[in-house]
């Protein structure tokens, strides 16, 4: 039996507001336990919420940069559950009404193929407490800061074919969310997560089989991962002739497995009710208008403009727009050091990138900022320096204040064009290797790589390579 895979994701993203959805306590990370927690966060009595216009505005931004509906008059439910970490028993979120209907947006695979994945919908909604277990002997803590931060649920369709297309779904929204600056995507703190549902069904079937839903997925990587594995045990399951059961499901990125957290509850579990305490929302043309007006170039656009003015291969131009701070970086790189576009980005792409890696930072974290990047990359261009020097001088900017030039000119790195000075070299190799010679000249014509090799050697790396070659081969031949 041949299987499909089928999934749908629902992303919970962060909304970057200073306060929280319903309260004025602060949505700072990391500060000490119920320290951002005040009388509405903690679900005292009486208290009433206010929504936080911010939110609306970040909301209706994403619905405009995913050409989605805008759900001009949405409505707040309460969805009714009991955890420690939820004190009022209810979860204020968006049902039937919700701020953004559907939408779409497209991915890219890394064979060149483009698809479609269709947005459901999406809401806003407070996000809970947290239940601590660690520095606790039989007993649970439980810290409020994180409750009534605001949330964008972003519900996909079930269009998603393998887990590869699931992860290259939610790098884009990744990637959208942080170009229009409504969330700073920051998996680790939970800024953004992802829940996957998955099923699959027989090859040619219609009807969509039963899905489970994995949460706790704090990486792309773990998101493949995680689905990969819930795809295995779902098509035993069935080979074996029994059944999925619909459930949530928890990954575990020690073991590599998902696990049973508890049977899938249906939405009538919740006994949603429109929320007595907040009036429906209208979200008025004016303001999608003066919204609409501050949004920056798109990942896709910004990422077909690159090929279509920097020249950039599809890959490359999706690698330097994978988030907006890279294409910023690139494109500034561009305007200072007067470098080719392809020339950047290979360098951007490689050298910076693998030192960043090596680091485990990320490029906005460079130590290398793009003015001193720029300068590297100038002189690259004008060829002050080659390939091979310019790899030293970025080593040891990495560690340093010190601007490319101030490395080259201490070094005394300055690439050698003066072709009278590289021909002294070439001559003193040619005489001192008379064998070599003797069998280039009868044909070996491999052993121009040696010759080059002496030279440069000669040269301490910096003879001009191509003046180097046009040289030493004009010699040979002589
Ligand atoms: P809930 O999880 O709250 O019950 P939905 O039923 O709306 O919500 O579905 C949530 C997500 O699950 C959506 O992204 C949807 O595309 C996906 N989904 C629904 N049915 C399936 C299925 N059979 N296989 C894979 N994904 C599915
Ligand atoms: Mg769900």
């Amino acid at each position: 039996m041949q299987w499909e895979t089928v999934i749908g994701l629902e992303i919970h993203a962060q909304l970057a507001t200073q306060s929280k959805i319903f309260s004025a306590s602060s949505t700072q990370y990391g500060a000490a336990p119920n320290t951002q927690a005040n009388a509405v966060d903690l679900g005292m009595p009486g208290v009433l919420p206010v929504l936080n216009r911010e939110a609306v505005r970040m909301a209706v931004k994403f619905a405009l940069a995913t050409n989605a509906e805008i759900g001009k008059r949405n409505v707040f439910a309460r969805k009714n559950y009991f955890y420690p970490d939820l004190p009022k028993g209810y979860q204020i979120s968006q049902m039937s009404l919700p701020i953004v209907g559907s939408g779409k947006v497209s991915i890219e695979m890394d064979d060149g193929a483009v698809k479609e994945v269709g947005l459901t919908r999406a809401h806003l909604e407070e996000d809970a407490g947290k239940s601590v277990h660690e520095d606790f002997h039989d007993a649970t803590g439980v810290d409020l800061n994180r409750a009534g931060t605001p949330l964008l649920e972003i519900v996909s369709e079930p269009d998603m074919r393998s887990a590869k297309e699931a992860v290259a779904y939610a790098k884009k929204i990744h990637s959208i969310v942080r170009y229009i600056e409504i969330c700073d995507g920051n998996m680790q703190e939970g800024s953004f997560r992802c829940d996957a549902n998955v099923s699959i069904r027989p090859v040619g079937e219609s009807k969509l089989g039963t899905r489970s839903e994995i949460k706790n997925v704090n990486s792309f990587r773990f998101l493949e991962r995680a689905i990969n594995y819930e795809v295995e045990r779902q098509i035993d399951i069935l080979e074996a002739g029994g059944e999925v059961v619909q459930e949530t499901r928890l990954y575990d990125a020690d073991k590599d497995e998902t696990r049973s957290m508890r049977s899938k509850e249906e939405a009538n579990d919740y006994r949603y009710f429109p929320d007595p305490d907040l009036l429906p929302v209208e979200v008025e043309q004016e303001l999608i208008d003066s919204i609409r007006n501050t949004l920056p170039e798109l990942p896709d656009a910004r990422r077909a403009r690159f090929i279509a003015e920097h020249e950039l291969s599809e890959y490359d131009a999706g690698v330097m727009t994978s988030d907006r701070y890279t294409a910023d970086y690139f494109e500034s790189v561009l305007e200072n050091s007067a470098a080719s576009p392809k020339l950047a980005c290979s360098w951007i792409s490689g050298e910076l990138f693998s030192r960043l890696n090596k680091d485990g930072l990320e490029l906005r974290a460079s130590p290398i900022d793009t003015d001193r990047f720029s300068q590297l990359i100038a002189r690259l261009h004008d060829n002050t320096i080659s390939g091979k020097i310019a790899k030293e001088v970025l080593d040891k900017m990495w560690s340093s204040d010190d601007t490319a030039d101030q490395v080259i000119d201490r070094e005394g790195l300055r690439q050698i064009s003066d072709s009278s000075e590289i021909e002294k070299m070439v001559d003193e190799v040619i005489a001192s290797n008379p064998d070599q010679v003797a069998e280039y000249r009868s044909g070996k014509e491999k052993l121009l790589a040696f010759f080059v090799g002496q030279v440069m050697k000669a040269s301490r790396g910096k003879a001009n390579p191509g003046e180097l070659n046009k040289l030493l081969q004009e010699k040979l031949k002589a």
